[in-house]
């Protein structure tokens, strides 16, 4: 792994981003074309540094996706790929199990629409369960009824990106950290992409920017007004201190609201040990914003001039203040796992840590619930890989690796 390289670097195939996806799609690709001269540019000063570094470390099962959907497909091949790859790699990865808890009558319709999901998404060893069975998952959870997923999993995220670069370096490719791609030039036979470090001029790109992902199509060219753009939703978490951690065996969700993509704030014992509380979904002011406070006024001005984010607010206002209310207020945040977990006191939470969701959104207001993989001119652009991308990105790498084969003939 490397940084700045003087000349003009000329290689095969560019990956932009050197995320889960980014440089899962790099192994791929490799696996597939050994002699291929391929390289990773990223932005920051390490691998993992957005996503694929903040997030709640759950390889999900394949409950909630539409059947039939890109999420549906990729989450249940990529978590097959993915636990082979942990075992053989010596990544940690366990199976303390799911429980998705309704607290009331009302919720019981949903619980029934999620269960024939994941029925028809043949999630693994899935039972719908009452107080007595839930009581012996999760002596500390309140519920009336409950689907339990045993084979929902943890790991750790950023062992598995640095896992795959180590991979991408020993099988030749170059990962270049602190490099952006600031700008992108065609050429007839090729696309020289600039970066601080100097030019790099590749046959092919595949744009796996995540937060950044509708600039980097920008860049190409290929940026219509109907394609998505990108919302940050940040997701704050609160950590248990032990004596609470010893309340929760697994993980414990609630019924999420069909009408949103996040799950609501749930409960996922980490694979160290440790149980978080989170995360919320709260609109971010930057890009890069996991803190309360960070603005950008460049990204403020974007989203307000998106008609897309305008009529989001317009319909979601009532929704997201609360939320943000929740945000601020460590009474309210409580008091929502509370309903849950009656047990836990306020005493026994720290903020923290965050990340930040890249969301598509597209031009009529509507949040992009599939993953977004699109192929353009010698460019393939993933433009939503929201949650589970990090579960699927070797189901996501693989796919993209044929399509950029067959596409760019590589
Ligand atoms: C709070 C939270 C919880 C989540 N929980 C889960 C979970 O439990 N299970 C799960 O499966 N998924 C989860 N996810 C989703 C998962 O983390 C993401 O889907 C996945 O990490 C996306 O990977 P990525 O490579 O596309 O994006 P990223 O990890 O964000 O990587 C994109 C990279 O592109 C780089 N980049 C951008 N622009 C440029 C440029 N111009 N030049 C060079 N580099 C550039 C960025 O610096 C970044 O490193 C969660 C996400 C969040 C935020």
């Amino acid at each position: 792994m490397g940084t700045a390289s003087p000349g003009t670097q000329r290689v095969d195939v560019a990956v932009i981003g050197a995320g889960i996806v980014g440089l899962a799609t790099a192994l791929q690709l490799l696996e597939r074309r050994p002699d291929l001269r391929l390289v990773v540019l990223e932005r920051e000063a390490k691998v993992a540094a957005h996503q694929s570094g903040h997030n709640s470390g759950v390889v999900h099962a394949g409950l909630y996706y539409a059947p039939g959907s890109q999420k549906a497909l990729l989450c249940r091949e990529g978590k097959g790929l993915l636990e082979r790859y942990c075992q053989a790699h010596g990544i940690p990865i366990a199976w303390p199990g799911k429980l998705v808890v309704a607290l009331d009558e009302t919720e019981l319709p949903r619980l029934a629409a999620l269960k024939e999901r994941g029925l028809a998404n043949r999630v693994d060893g899935l039972e719908e369960v009452g107080p007595e069975r839930m009581r012996e998952i999760e002596p500390h959870v309140r519920g009336i009824r409950a689907l339990w997923s045993p084979r929902t999993g943890i790991t750790d995220f950023t062992l598995v990106t640095r896992a795959y670069a180590d991979d991408v370096c020993a099988r030749g490719g170059e990962i270049e950290l602190s490099r952006p791609v600031t700008a992108i030039e065609r050429r007839p036979d090729a696309l020289v992409l600039k970066t601080p470090g100097g030019p790099v001029e590749a046959r092919s790109v595949i744009a796996c920017a995540g937060l950044w992902a509708d600039r980097v199509a920008a860049l190409t060219g290929e940026r219509t007004r109907e394609s998505p753009s990108i919302v940050p939703f940040r997701g704050d978490y609160y950590t248990l201190s032990p004596e609470a951690a010893a309340l929760v065996s697994g993980l414990v969700y609630p019924v999420p609201d069909p009408r949103f993509p996040f799950l609501g704030v749930h409960l996922t014992r980490r694979i160290d040990g440790q149980v978080w509380a989170g995360p919320n979904a709260v609109l971010a002011f930057r890009r890069t914003g996991y803190r309360r406070r960070d603005i950008s006024l460049r990204d403020l001005a974007e989203a307000l001039a998106n008609p897309g984010f305008r009529s989001l607010a317009r319909r979601f206002w009532r929704t997201g203040g609360a939320e943000m209310w929740r945000d601020w207020s460590k009474g309210a945040f409580v008091r929502e796992v509370q309903r849950f977990l009656p047990e836990l006191r306020g005493d026994q939470v720290t903020f923290g840590p965050s990340g930040v969701r890249a969301q598509a959104l597209g031009r009529d207001g509507t949040l992009v619930d599939d993953f977004d993989l699109a192929g353009g001119d010698r460019v393939l652009h993933v433009r939503n890989a929201p949650s589970p991308a990090a579960t699927s990105s070797l189901a996501i790498g693989e796919r993209l690796a044929a399509d950029a084969i067959d596409r760019f003939g590589l």
